[in-house]
């Protein structure tokens, strides 16, 4: 039997995250995995399906490729090699995830581990003593009722990494982040994306305008969405929504939102996706800092991101929480020569403010993802539209968006 500081259940980016840092504190620490490394964001949740949205992309843009001279003829798709290649992706990280870890000093045990008591961990029939116990045990796909999970037909966001060939059609229930990101690459990949969503818009956690964009942005794209539905029944595979409206998928993947694991037990600390909150990993890895650094950061300015092209990114206030005291102001994205030079000039640039100071950035545009952070620092530190219009952006990028539109306040 050993004896540990700290003793960690789960690898995945809240535990590795407070497991390194306490180690690096001095801590001894001894971390518990019953499956890989990385946990769910690594292997089954971010990286893989932004791997498999970049080659779906490149995909997509080949396609189209002779409106900019290039003619890219008898473009085939090689289904079994994107998969190869977002493994090998998922594996690369993986490797220096597991080196990361293990030169900081933390202990791993790959094993299902459970508690004992407030100091006595157990897994592979061993009893680890431990001064802390941290759960940071993660989530798991939430099933419905009528919809249960059986890896053929209806499938989870675990299940559809398994695909070996792409289906013709897919009916994607829901359309948060995991339903939205998932219409992108497989209506890239050529399958036949319909969404059913019970809200009033697509991606709801979303300022209104952006779920509107959204919605314009999958037309375009042909892929056929229903709102305010929901599926009804199930006979034979064949869907029967709400609405009535009859369809016959090859694939049914259920995305609407994960549910906590969390084992029952006295004295912890809760970390990650296991509390039930933000279910985001930069939201898990915050916290884990918070936890081994005392470093707090505020979970209301914590940042969303839906990948794709364009990218949709917010933070702060939507339009719909303010009232008429705020103001909202517009950039669209065809006011910027490099949205023009990299033909993608669908979105715009949203602020809200009130006062001379900016309450919420909701961006639809490609680099998105990094664009919000510089609103971020601005909403979080009350920097005044006034000290930002004294910032120097580089020409031609998407951040002097920023710029513009604060000079039309
Ligand atoms: C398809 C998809 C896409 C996503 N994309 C993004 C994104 O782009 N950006 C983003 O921020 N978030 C994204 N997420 C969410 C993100 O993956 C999670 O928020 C994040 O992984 C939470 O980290 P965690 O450490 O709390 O839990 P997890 O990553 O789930 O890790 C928990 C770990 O605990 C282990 N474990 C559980 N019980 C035990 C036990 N008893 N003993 C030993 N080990 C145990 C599990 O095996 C797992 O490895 C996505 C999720 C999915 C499903």
């Amino acid at each position: 039997m050993e004896d540990f500081d700290y003793g960690i259940i789960g690898g995945g980016p809240a535990g590795y995250t407070a497991g390194m840092m306490l180690a690096g504190q001095g801590k001894t620490v001894i971390l518990f995995e019953k499956d890989k490394l990385g946990g769910t964001c690594l292997n089954k949740g971010c990286i893989p399906t932004k791997s498999f949205l970049h080659i779906s992309g490149v995909y997509a843009q080949m396609k189209e490729a002779s409106k900019l001279g290039i003619i890219a003829d008898n473009l085939t798709l090689d289904f079994a090699k994107t998969v190869e290649k977002k493994n090998q992706t998922v594996e690369r990280i993986r490797k220096s995830l597991e080196l990361a870890v293990k030169n900081s000093g933390v202990k791993t045990v790959y094993s299902e581990a459970c508690v004992k008591d407030k100091n006595t961990i157990i897994a592979d029939g061993a009893e680890y003593k431990v001064g802390n116990i941290i759960l940071a045990t993660g989530s798991k796909p939430r099933e419905v009722k009528g919809l249960e999970f059986d890896g053929d037909f209806i499938l989870s966001s675990d299940d559809i990494l398994n695909l070996t060939e792409l289906p013709k059609t897919v009916l994607i229930i829901g359309s948060g982040a995991i339903g939205t990101e998932w219409a992108r690459i497989l209506s890239d990949f050529g399958t036949e994306v319909t969404v059913v969503e019970m809200a009033e818009h697509l991606v709801p956690a979303a300022d209104t305008e952006v779920s509107k964009r959204v919605e314009r942005i999958f037309k375009q794209k042909k892929i056929q969405f229903f709102l305010k539905d929901s599926v009804e029944k199930i006979e034979n595979r064949t869907v029967t929504l709400a609405s009535g409206k009859v369809l016959t998928p090859e694939k049914i993947l259920v995305a609407v939102g994960r549910t906590p694991v969390c084992p029952e037990c006295e004295s912890k600390v809760v970390l990650g996706d296991a509390c039930g909150e933000i279910q985001l990993a930069h939201y898990a890895i915050h916290q884990a800092k918070a936890e081994a650094l005392g470093i707090p950061f505020d979970k209301n300015l914590v940042p969303s991101v839906i990948y794709g092209e364009p990218e949709l990114a917010w933070v702060g206030l939507r339009e719909q929480d303010t009232d008429e005291t705020y103001r909202k102001n517009i950039l669209p994205i065809t006011a910027l020569g490099k949205a023009w030079c990299d033909d993608c000039t669908d979105g715009f640039i949203k602020i809200i403010t009130k006062q001379g100071q900016i309450y919420g950035a909701h961006i639809v545009s490609k680099e998105a993802s990094s664009l919000i952070h510089i609103l971020l620092v601005a909403v979080q530190n009350h920097i005044s539209i006034n000290e930002l219009k004294k910032l120097c952006f580089a020409h031609p990028t998407y951040a002097e968006g920023i710029f513009d539109i604060l000079l039309s306040l």
